[in-house]
């Protein structure tokens, strides 16, 4: 029998995050020729409904609420509660994100739900739905079955992929008011610093360094050719450390966890902490002048010899491309 699933949508900067589309696609499956439900919230997102239909989800429901313009663990809690409360679902899925991770063991908790966290694969097996999911820091995977009852699963970002946009798709949209009462946080201004580019936990292709970039400006390479590839700069915790840039570049056991398709590591030597984060990347091209770095362990591709002639050959090279 057909589940019906929640997808809790994540907006930012006035657009709705790709991992959603993930989850509304991990939805579809779970759901099982059920009804995908999206749930959008913030000030005014009636417009952002539209791409959630058409990336597989049956009806939207737009919640919309000055005090839901900007997350808050408090507002969204409450407003979520009210529509799950309507809903009634078998099955809630969201972004493990930054919001996903502070937010689901709440909602979860709240609901008397389980909750299966950082899913990396969902299959269907009749009424049984078994999620694959990382532990000891990506070292290995386990499949947690879900049987019977109703279940919460966040789902890690670049990994499940998302159906095929399909423009033609309709489904109803519904806006729905709630009632948030005694709020305990209100965010007054949003001081953001000047970041540019794409995002890193879903970029798909990452050039890491590491301290082995030596200062500020061993960054630049790694950025051009970010920049040539479409991709982001990363960083290791060593980096960081050493400012030669910001900590919301760090990847790893206490950074970002990462699963772009190509992954460079350059100047990092590959310590387990670093490992944690990007070990799960699909390619890993490593570039080191210490031919035995632990980082050659887990390389697709390794090179050895020094990043400040290696990466702007490499450059040089994909520009001719
Ligand atoms: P190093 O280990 O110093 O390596 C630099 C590398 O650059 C070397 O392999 C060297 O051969 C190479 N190199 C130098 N010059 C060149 C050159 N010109 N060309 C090519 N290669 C060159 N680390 C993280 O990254 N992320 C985390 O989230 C994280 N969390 C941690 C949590 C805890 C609790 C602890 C204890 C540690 C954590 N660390 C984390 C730190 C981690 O243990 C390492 O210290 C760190 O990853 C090392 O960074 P690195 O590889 O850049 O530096």
């Amino acid at each position: 029998m057909g589940k019906k699933v929640i997808v809790i949508g994540e907006i930012r900067n006035g657009d709705v995050r790709g991992v959603s589309f993930e989850a509304v696609s991990a939805g579809v499956d779970v759901a099982n020729g059920g009804e995908v439900v999206a749930v959008v919230l913030g000030e005014d997102v009636n417009s952002l409904a539209e791409p959630f239909i058409s990336y597989g989800a049956d009806r939207v429901i737009a919640v919309n609420h000055p005090e839901l313009k900007l997350y808050t663990t408090d507002a969204y809690q409450q407003a979520l509660l009210q529509v799950i409360d309507e809903e009634k679902p078998d099955a809630i899925l969201m972004g493990h994100t930054s919001i996903g991770k502070d937010l689901s063991p709440r909602l979860a908790m709240k609901l008397g739900l389980g909750l299966i966290s950082d899913a990396v694969a969902v299959e269907v097996m009749g009424e049984e739905v078994l999620f694959t999911r990382p532990i000891y820091s990506g070292k290995a995977f386990e499949k947690e079955k879900h049987v019977g009852g109703s279940v919460f699963a966040t789902i890690r970002p670049n990994n499940i992929e998302a159906k095929e946009r399909d423009e033609a798709r309709t489904g109803a949209v519904k806006t729905i008011e709630v009632v948030l009462k005694d709020l305990r946080t209100v965010i007054k201004e949003v001081v953001q610093k000047a970041t540019a580019g794409v995002d890193l936990s879903e970029a798909n292709v990452i050039v890491a360094g590491g301290r082995g970039v030596k200062n500020k400006d061993g960054f630049r390479p790694l950025q051009e050719l970010a920049d040539h590839l479409g991709g982001a700069v990363g960083a290791s915790r060593g980096a960081c450390d050493a400012d030669y840039c910001d900590y919301a570049l760090q990847i790893g056991q206490t950074g970002k966890v990462v699963t772009p398709d190509l992954y460079f590591a350059v100047g990092i030597s590959g310590a387990i902490q670093h490992l944690a984060g990007m070990s799960n990347a699909k390619t890993i091209v490593a570039i080191n002048k210490d031919p035995d770095a632990p980082i050659f362990e887990v390389a697709d591709y390794g090179i050895v010899g020094d990043l400040f002639e290696i990466v702007p050959l490499l450059l040089g090279e994909l520009k001719k491309v």
